[in-house]
């Protein structure tokens, strides 16, 4: 048992449930994606969840039992053995939830050569380094990635991993999962794929694509070992063939129905740029979403990573059809990408979580920094009140939960899984902030640090350091990881 005491804590308000109820269930009647706005030309009433605030709970004790946080009250005595953290200088949030990544990619973050890139030149320079991977590269670089999630304040990620290079000799899912046991991560990785390749029309080398066949029979044997359908599960997998312009319709659809028979979600990047636009006109006919809805890859299992360039009529389908979408704000800035329209998702009742996105267009895995750049760039778009503090902070834990089918993670309450990130905001960066703590980790401070993260009941960072996990070795190996890449691609 573990006791956190007399702390703030961004709790669900009192009298509200979770039931993910603003989540259609059938496609049936979605309106034409190719309309402004819909056909009465009238925006659907906001979903209630997406202006759902925290309560701040202050000089509460949390009680954490097992796996699941067993009460929050005032003044809780201590159990006989229990743990017990003083938690009076914490703001205390359910643990972040991180909802896509490449965490192959914080090895060949911020290369100058691709600093000031578009999204398409920058893949082809990488790819021409990431075909270099191997094993001890993955396990290190998830290593890495999970490390900065965790101190930041992460307790779920995925992680899209769709490069299987030729000759590679590891089994990728086992690396990951390995390193994510190691950092105490509740961990649900995608399956990528990439088939389409330069000679093809796609853009990855031919080496760092696979046959069709060999992709969906390695997705099905991924879900068996690794997936677990409980909505508690420390492991899941879904499905995520890359994007429309690095494979198929067929394997867009196959891994759909594969994923869906085991109960597992399906992912891809979809609407980044206007370059994915013309790409998809001209190859297929069709926008990327009206792709993605022939293959049937779209639902309530479905979320896609970017979303910047839906239009009004692709809006309200997402909404109807209860597809989700994964923001990535740092990314978006950082390539020039563009900016998702969250603000009109959220009041559409489109399902919307938070992501970092792979380290090579963040070039971090800096989870509550991103929080704070969710806030502020939507503010650019849509205004002073563009999104609020409560709306960041919701997106980026329940919102997050839900999209990734952990519908038991995501908030504080009796029962729920104690996934729980504490802040210490008795600092100097904080000071004069405190009239509103929670919104003080967004709009103050410089450091993004957790001084605790508990994950499933475990403690996962322990006075801002990892528990399970040697930092000064994950950095001496990413290091010789990425040396070793370096050197094959020539540009050490
Ligand atoms: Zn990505």
């Amino acid at each position: 048992m573990i006791l956190l005491k007399d702390c703030f804590a961004a709790a669900v308000p009192a009298g509200t449930t979770e039931t993910g109820a603003s989540r259609a269930s059938s496609l049936s009647g979605a309106p034409d994606m190719r309309g402004t706005s819909g056909a009465s030309g009238t925006p659907a009433a906001p979903a209630p969840a997406a202006r759902r605030r925290f309560d701040l709970l202050r000089g509460v004790d949390i009680l954490i039992d097992g796996r699941r946080i067993a009460k929050i009250a005032p003044s809780i005595e201590a159990p006989e053995g229990a743990t017990v953290i003083d938690a009076s200088s914490h703001v205390v949030l359910p643990g972040l939830v991180n909802t896509h990544h490449h965490f192959y990619q914080t090895l060949t973050r911020n290369l100058p050569a691709v600093q000031d890139a578009k999204l398409f030149d920058w893949l082809v320079y990488l790819y021409e380094i990431w075909k270099y991977l191997d094993p001890e590269a993955v396990y290190w670089s998830s290593m890495l990635a999970m490390a900065e999630l965790a101190k930041t304040g992460c307790t779920l990620t995925t992680d899209h991993h769709y490069l299987y290079p030729a000759g590679f000799g590891g089994d990728i899912p086992s690396l990951q999962f390995r390193a994510a046991a190691d950092i105490g991560l509740r961990f649900a990785p995608t399956r990528g794929s990439m088939s389409r390749s330069k000679k093809d029309g796609g853009l990855p080398p031919d080496t760092t694509v696979q046959d069709e066949d060999a992709i969906l029979a390695h997705s099905e044997e991924t879900l068996r070992r690794f997936h677990d359908p409980a909505p508690d599960a420390m492991r899941k997998v879904a499905l995520a063939p890359c994007s429309p312009f690095s494979v198929s319709e067929r394997l867009m659809r196959d891994s759909a129905a594969l994923a869906r028979r085991y109960g597992a979600r399906i992912h891809t990047h979809l609407a980044e740029t206007s370059d994915e636009d013309d790409y998809c006109v001209e190859v297929y006919g069709r926008r990327p979403l009206e792709v993605m809805r022939d293959c049937d890859f779209v639902g309530p299992d479905v979320w896609y990573a970017h979303g910047i360039f839906f239009n009004d009529g692709e809006l309200d389908f997402l909404a109807k059809s209860g597809t989700g979408v994964a923001h990535c704000p740092s990314s978006n800035m950082r390539l020039g990408s563009g900016i998702c329209r969250v603000r009109e998702m959220l009041d559409r009742g489109v399902p919307v979580s938070l992501a970092v996105d792979g380290s090579a267009s963040n070039d971090s895995s800096d989870m509550l920094g991103e929080v704070r750049q969710a806030l502020l760039l939507q503010r650019i778009k849509y205004g002073a009140a563009g999104l609020t503090a409560g709306e960041a902070m919701y997106i980026a834990t329940q919102g997050g939960a839900r999209i990734l089918g952990f519908d038991q993670a995501g908030a504080i309450a009796e029962g729920r899984l104690a996934d729980l990130a504490l802040f210490n905001v008795m600092k100097l960066e904080y000071a004069g902030a405190l009239s509103d703590p929670l919104a003080a980790l967004l709009f103050s401070g410089y450091s993004h640090g957790v001084d605790y993260l508990i994950v499933n009941g475990r403690q996962v960072v322990r006075r801002g350091l990892l528990v399970g996990a040697d930092e000064e070795m994950i950095r001496r190996n990413a290091l010789s990881a990425c040396g070793r890449m370096y050197k094959k691609a020539g540009i050490l």
